[in-house]
């Protein structure tokens, strides 16, 4: 997986607005901000879907 800083910075939960923080083992991008979901990364292409998201175990 590679997501460029720029991209990250510009980036941002759709659910909550929160920032987001790369899971390179994972291949997701997940949400620092209150909602922690997680997001899939396909073909280095996020997908900031909230259906498509993966919601924190609780
Ligand atoms: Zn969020």
């Amino acid at each position: 997986m590679k997501i460029d800083s720029w991209l990250l910075e510009i980036l941002a939960c759709p659910k909550c607005g929160g920032p987001l923080t790369p899971d390179e083992a994972a291949d997701e991008l997940v949400c620092a901000g209150e909602c922690r979901y997680a997001y899939p990364v396909r073909d280095d292409i996020p997908v900031l879907l909230v259906d498509e998201a993966r919601a924190p175990a609780t």
